[in-house]
């Protein structure tokens, strides 16, 4: 009988069973006869251990799912006693504990402006709902022409089709160009491109004024715009002014365009407060959330929007309701989980100890400030990003691989994105473990870039 358990003297076994038999997500499968791929047998906390039991860092949460590190024991508790009640049931025609008190306490976060919690099960299948739901309502409303969508240069709102279509990642979508529909992209508000002398709240004009220009010609044919709020997180962690968010609310009012927020990445207290909103203080018409809100332990994701939405399918006839499903939707063992990480944000004055952490964060990066192969250095409460300088890089195609395998070596999950190095760790570092994570990464990339000699 096969054995279940990982045995480092079967290191090998495990990594070439896997290449042969699983196709990983987002990765050119031939890289790896030159990139390890890592079998990871146990977690805890910031710690990943792989089948050498090897100690590694988990510096960008799992691709940004995890708060509260792997196998926490009070998720983990929650999620087992949730598993002795009932571990799923449709929620057509049934409803259960723990998806209610969920859908109530997001209701109360967003200051019940957004009240109404539609479930699914993937970051990208709740960016779908916002959008059917959109053009769906515009329907309603005698508006039927409204089926086109605004999104942003540079953005990411994942990989089904819909999603892709308002994704603005040539990498992820030219080959499937052909099967998108058609959307309209506009500047996006990311501060790098700040010329001399401007701000990022220049920026931030700047872009709303070529919004305003799409918009005043197009409004009739435009349902909603979708934006990343603060952070575009796929795209090279470009950041920008909240003033933005607040110019994009007021034109969406203007002109009769819904304002869908994708916190998927940004939501859950990432960027200091607990939807990225907050910083503007503004609510979209829709909030996607997944990825942290189960605490990067059971795919869970959901659309939160108005009453005014909610009120306009709200009808005696079958067709005028939202007649969207996902088998999974609202399943119990995902929502105990994410009640549980709500729970911490409330016990454990998660947002208030993240400013501590947050500045731990740039103290443990102050040397990319003034390290001449590094420019844009940025931070937004628990992310912080820089770029590589294109004259810096000796091969720009390898970097972000060489980074991820030197990475492991070093003991730190890095993954950068195109020449932008980033992290965004769990809310559970101290400020030993945050400088060793800075100094670890200084010198992976000094084994990588050459070190310029002073002039
Ligand atoms: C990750 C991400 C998605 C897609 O979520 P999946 O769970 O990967 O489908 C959508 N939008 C943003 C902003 C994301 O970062």
């Amino acid at each position: 009988m096969k054995t279940l358990v990982m045995d480092a003297s079967k290191s090998d076994t495990w990594v070439s069973r896997s290449l042969a038999a699983v196709w990983h997500p987002c990765t050119q499968m031939k890289h790896h006869e030159g990139m390890p791929l890592v079998a990871i047998t146990h977690g805890k906390g910031p710690w990943l251990y792989d089948d050498r039991n090897r100690a590694i860092l988990d510096c960008i949460s799992s691709w940004w799912t995890n708060l509260f590190g792997h196998s926490n024991p009070f998720i983990n508790q929650a999620i087992q006693a949730q598993l002795e009640k009932i571990e799923h049931v449709m929620l057509a025609g049934f409803t259960h504990q723990p998806v209610i008190e969920l859908s109530e306490q997001l209701a109360a976060l967003s200051n019940h402006q957004l009240g109404h919690a539609f479930y699914a099960s993937d970051g990208a299948s709740a960016v779908e709902i916002a959008l059917k739901m959109s053009h769906h309502y515009w329907r309603l409303a005698g508006k039927p022409d409204k089926n086109t969508f605004v999104c942003l240069r540079n953005s990411y709102h994942g990989e089904t089709l819909g999603a892709l279509a308002v994704t603005d990642v040539p990498l992820f979508r030219n080959a499937y160009g052909a099967l998108l529909s058609d959307v309209f992209s506009v500047m996006s508000p990311d501060s790098r491109q700040a010329t001399h002398g401007e701000s990022a709240n220049d920026v931030a004009l700047r872009a709303a004024h070529e919004l305003e220009t799409l918009l005043q010609r197009e409004h009739h044919r435009i349902a909603a715009l979708i934006i990343e709020p603060l952070v575009q997180c796929a795209g090279q962690m470009a950041m920008h002014s909240p003033q933005y968010l607040r110019l994009a609310r007021a034109l969406c009012d203007q002109y009769g365009v819904h304002l869908i927020a994708d916190e998927i990445a940004v939501g859950c207290g990432r960027t200091g407060r607990f939807f990225a909103c907050e910083h503007a203080e503004i609510w979209p018409d829709f909030i996607t959330l997944s990825k942290g809100i189960s605490g990067g332990y059971l795919p869970l994701s959901l659309c939160l929007t108005t009453d005014a939405i909610y009120n306009a399918f709200y009808s005696d006839e079958t067709a005028r309701g939202f007649l969207h499903s996902h088998s999974y939707t609202g399943n119990p063992l995902a929502c105990a989980a994410a009640l549980a990480c709500l729970e911490l944000f409330k016990t454990e004055q998660v947002l208030e100890k993240n400013r501590d952490r947050a500045r731990d964060l740039r103290a443990a990066f102050l040397w990319t400030h003034d390290d001449p192969r590094i420019e844009h250095s940025r931070q937004q409460g628990m992310i912080l990003a820089f770029d590589i300088r294109a004259s810096a890089l000796p091969n720009p195609n390898a970097f972000a691989r060489d980074v991820f395998s030197l990475g492991i070596q070093e003991g730190l999950l890095i993954r950068p994105i195109g020449s932008t190095v980033y992290v965004m760790p769990p809310y559970i570092l101290n400020t030993e473990q945050t400088m060793a994570m800075g100094q670890g990464i200084r010198s992976v990339l000094d084994r990588i870039l050459p070190i310029p000699s002073p002039s």
